[in-house]
């Protein structure tokens, strides 16, 4: 756990969250500003600031196969959806934690 990241603290339950998912590897839970109808965050309970920081193809595998369920399993998008990650301010990451959001619910713009 990093003590000043938002979403160590999430996991954590220091900052309280709408939980979707949570197994040993991963946490998700919904935005805060959803941007779709549905709109959730997926992000290993392992701290990596950024998907460039992180050399573990293992964990981005983990990571990518938890999204693909989450979104078809747990929150059940049949007619598809988007995962984005941000990455670095150029990116439009705003918080340093890894993680990828799954937008769904409508028919997304490009
Ligand atoms: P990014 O711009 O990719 O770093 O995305 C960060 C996301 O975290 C944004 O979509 C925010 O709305 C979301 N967010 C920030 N604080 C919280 C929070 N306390 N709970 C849930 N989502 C949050
Ligand atoms: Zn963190």
């Amino acid at each position: 756990m990093t003590t000043n990241c938002l979403f160590c603290k999430i996991i954590a339950g220091d900052i309280p969250s709408n939980k979707v998912y949570e197994d040993k590897d991963v946490f998700a839970f919904h935005d805060i500003h959803p941007k779709a109808p549905t709109h959730v965050l997926v992000i290993p309970k392992q701290h990596i600031a950024t998907l460039t920081d992180c050399d573990d193809n293992a964990l981005l595998g983990a990571l990518m196969d938890r999204v693909r369920h989450i979104a078809d399993d747990e929150l059940k998008l049949a007619a598809g959806y988007r995962v984005i990650i941000n990455v670095r301010e150029g990116g439009g990451q705003e918080v340093f934690h890894l993680h990828a959001h799954i937008l769904g619910g409508k028919k997304l713009p490009f």
